[in-house]
């Protein structure tokens, strides 16, 4: 093997593993893990739990060790419990932004591979091109049209032109033209890199930008559940003072130390019954693995807040070319000028790259080849000079020297290329009309000149300055996607509107936009009508106007801030290395995992991995199913604390003996082992309201527990407090020395209707049954449901029920409670179906 050869061929796996053990990862700030000490530390600090430990503790010295014993296994299940989702959540949540990390092409091997960016050694040969940010210093080995804006370390506007090492002189600058820097954008071109400093060692780790991790900013809906919270708490506050000195009150004839405790006692157990700790839980939980399931479904969220964003979701602007049609071209027309077709097809074949991937290029090429025009005949001249394509200009050259003679071959946009051919107005007007007819049968038209320079110094420096003949018109089709006109229907009921953004013509683009279904389809903004606009103009023009033509990165800006201006919540796609700024400020930017650029998809919240419309609408979609799924699951652990504050605080009001109260600290907490889980568990995997698409897009001021949802829970909340309550306090009335039974009753329709709470509000409209058989196939369900029945025969009816001061129940007692539960939660049934037979 050569030298260069074994150059090129990049490390060995086992190279590079060694390298990482001497180097380190390449990252700016070594990644911490909070420890485990430290996450239960935190879980232990919460109220609550100070709380749990109190109450234990005051068992304690009651001189009830064994009542202590008991409250201290709880708090360590609920412990448990809220490590192992913490660890899970973390676990998700890493994995989520592992998906999502930015990876780089590196040569190792001897073979091109795609690696995570921190995998990045000092060594490696890696390869960078247009969109790339690159991750890492090192030096240029090859390079090709190479262009690198360094402003984000230097400043410097303007673009370098990088060159390989090989070719460079050794220079006294700074900032070399043979080398590459971290954090920096390759604007243009290709190169192949040897890494040679990573992480912190690079220039860019140096300054130390940007290394202060931003900080997670709690999402809109945490800072509502916080305020919820606290709210919560300070109510919780009063009442527990409140208690404590009504049962103090209560019991005159006892000792002052066992006054004090049992108020203080009954006063914990309220405030414990009126914490509603499980909200942060429930939010984190259920944004979590919501973004976990849709990056399972080609939809990768880099920012946790966007899935409740996506909810709201009003406007959806999205690309043509590749999103809603398929960027598959193919030459569906052809026109020649002259009527001399094959020269049309070979100046195409010209105009094209030798090493084309563009679709377009591809379809032009296979075109050509069709028509006995190789690859190998079209390129085997010389390529003298290249005139760039740029989205301003929309049109690109080549000259070519072929046997001794010069020739050069644009194609573009009509508009473009017509500008600069030599036309009479008549030539120019039948062009025109040409144009028109392919463009309204949604037909991308494409312009091919030519000329021949006699010499080299006739060749003009830029393309505008070519006078050109013209060859024809190349008609291409690229159809829309099969599901596209479905998901533009939904959307529609949905209240979103789709906006459809492309640098094709506007006749095109709104032919394309009728065939797929899409509103205001005859109302188009070019791109010059939008730079003669005011924002103010253009603000108001949005209202009605679905279809942007011609347009340039540039102004997806000022459409989103339009929009935006209009209290529209966008999303917007977007690919280019220019189009990041417009998806950082729409709500939400998505971009494209498979065309897109790096650049554009770190400025994203949303990455789509299929490219596809038909994955935004169910990202949307799911975006509505999980808020809807976090507001059912507040209502529920709204609901369910009610009958358990209540009995907290009216046993002791009415004069119930300490003893013989129906949630003593241990049952409260008991049930708290039981909520949580409950709902996380079932209430997360609930699928989408069937009418979840027919409705507007949610209001992003709305509040999550609306009064409506409020109202709902709380006569929920007291029917089944007053079935359970009502239960407990006539057997006890009817026997006094009977409070085990009694308190076995009450706690039995407690458990038994949180188990139906749960399924009967899974859904508004739809009954228990229909969502208990949705999830029936659902292992874990069955789990979370059977769990609970188990608890509740282990708690009546083994040792432990003496334990916690309860009594088995007779098989009356107990079907009596179930029948009661029954009622006091199925009633909301009833609701439902005067709710349907209402709006039919
Ligand atoms: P879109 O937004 O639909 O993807 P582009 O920005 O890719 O559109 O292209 C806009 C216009 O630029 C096309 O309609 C075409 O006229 C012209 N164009 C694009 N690519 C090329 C190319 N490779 N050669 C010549 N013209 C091109
Ligand atoms: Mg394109």
């Amino acid at each position: 093997m050569t030298d260069e050869k074994k150059n090129m061929a990049g490390l060995t796996t086992a190279e590079a593993k060694q390298l990482q053990q001497q180097f380190g990862k390449n990252e700016l700030i070594p990644q911490k893990t909070e420890s485990f000490f430290n996450k239960a530390l935190h879980i232990i600090c919460e109220p609550m739990f100070l709380l749990l430990i109190v109450a234990a503790i005051i068992y304690f010295i009651l001189g009830e060790p064994r009542d202590g014993a008991i409250m201290l296994i709880f708090v360590i299940s609920i412990i448990s419990i809220d490590v192992i989702q913490e660890w899970k959540t973390d676990k998700t949540l890493s994995a989520l932004k592992d998906l999502s990390a930015p990876n780089i092409t590196v040569i190792r091997n001897g073979k091109e591979m795609v690696i995570a960016s921190v995998d990045l050694v000092p060594g490696d040969l890696m390869m960078v091109y247009e969109g790339v940010k690159i991750p890492a210093d090192g030096a240029v080995v090859k390079c090709n049209d190479l262009c690198v804006d360094e402003s984000s370390l230097t400043g410097e506007a303007e673009g370098v032109w990088k060159v390989a090492t090989d070719n460079v002189e050794l220079s006294d600058d700074y900032w070399r033209k043979d080398y590459c820097y971290a954090g920096t954008l390759v604007t243009q071109g290709i190169g192949i890199i040897n890494v040679d400093k990573i992480g912190a060692a690079t220039e860019y780790g140096k300054i130390g930008v940007n290394v202060a991790a931003a900080l997670d900013e709690p999402t809109p809906l945490q800072k509502q559940t916080g305020r919820l919270v606290k709210t919560c708490a300070g109510i919780a506050g009063v009442l527990f003072v409140l208690v404590g000195v009504v049962t103090y009150f209560n019991l005159p004839d006892h000792t002052l130390g066992a006054r004090l405790i049992e108020s203080i006692l009954s006063g914990i157990t309220l405030a414990m019954a009126m914490i509603p700790e499980e909200f942060p839980v429930i939010m984190t939980v259920f944004l979590s693995m919501g973004a976990w399931r849709l990056a399972k479904e080609q939809s990768l969220v880099r920012k946790l807040p966007s899935v409740e964003t996506l909810g709201s979701v009003s406007i959806l602007c999205v690309d043509k070319t590749g999103t809603i049609t398929m960027n598959q071209m193919t030459v569906q027309y052809t026109w020649a000028f002259d009527g001399d077709e094959h020269a049309l097809l070979e100046t195409m074949g010209f105009g094209c790259e030798t090493d084309a991937y563009d679709p377009m290029e591809k379809a032009m090429l296979a075109c050509c080849d069709s028509h006995g025009i190789s690859k190998a005949h079209l390129f085997s001249g010389e390529l003298v000079m290249e005139y760039a394509f740029t989205n301003e200009l929309k049109m690109m050259g080549h000259v070519w020297r072929k046997n001794g003679k010069l020739v050069i071959a644009a194609k573009g946009s009509p508009e473009q290329i017509l500008t600069i051919c030599s036309l009479s107005d008549q030539e120019k007007e039948i062009a025109m009309r040409k144009v028109t007819e392919m463009s309204k049968e949604g037909l991308r038209v494409i312009a091919v000149a030519t000329a021949v320079p006699a010499t080299e110094l006739e060749i003009p420096a830029t393309i505008t300055e070519c006078s050109l003949s013209l060859c024809g018109l190349i008609g291409l089709a690229d159809p829309p996607r099969e599901s596209v006109k479905a998901d533009i229907a939904i959307c529609r009921k949905a209240g979103i509107r789709v906006v459809m953004i492309t640098g094709d013509n506007g006749i095109t683009a709104s032919s394309i936009a009728k065939k797929i279904g899409m509103e205001h389809s005859d109302n188009i903004i070019t791109g010059d009508m939008l730079n003669e606009m005011s924002d103010k103009e253009l603000k108001k023009a949005v209202k009605d106007v679905s279809i942007f033509s011609r347009v340039i990165p540039e102004h997806k800006m000022r459409i989103v801030k339009a929009f935006k201006e209009n209290s529209e919540i966008v999303a917007m796609t977007g690919d280019g290395v220019n189009d990041a700024p417009a998806l950082k400020y729409a709500d939400i930017g998505i971009a494209m995992g498979k065309r897109g650029s790096e650049v554009s998809r770190e400025a994203a919240d949303l990455i789509l991995m299929d490219d596809n419309f038909t994955t935004i609408v169910e990202t949307v979609k799911d975006g509505r199913r999980i808020y809807d799924n976090i507001r059912k699951a507040f209502g529920y652990v709204f609901t369910i604390h009610i009958p358990i504050a209540f009995a907290s605080l009216i046993a002791p009001i009415l004069g119930v003996a300490p003893s013989a109260l129906m949630l003593l600290p241990l049952h409260v907490v008991l049930l708290e082992l039981l909520i949580d889980p409950t709902c996380s568990i079932i209430l997360e995997r609930q699928p989408a309201e069937t009418d979840i698409m027919e409705r507007k897009p949610r209001d992003p001021k709305e509040k999550l527990l609306s009064m409506r949802t409020m109202l709902k829970s709380i006569l929920q909340g007291i029917t089944i407090f007053t079935a359970s309550f009502g239960t407990y306090f006539t057997v006890l009335a009817s026997n006094p020395v009977n409070a085990p039974v009694a308190r076995a009753m009450g706690l039995t329709i407690v458990m038994l209707s949180n188990l139906l709470l749960v399924q009967v509000n899974s859904s508004d409209k739809d009954f228990a049954y229909q969502s208990f058989s949705r999830l029936s196939k659902d292992p874990v369900m069955w789990i979370s449901n059977i769990g609970t029945m188990l608890m509740l025969v282990i708690i009546l009816y083994t040792p432990l029920s003496g334990l916690l001061k309860l009594a088995p129940l007779s098989a009356g007692q107990f079907f009596c409670s179930m029948g009661i539960a029954a009622l006091a939660v199925l009633w909301y049934e009833l609701v439902k179906l005067f709710n349907r037979l209402s709006k039919r």
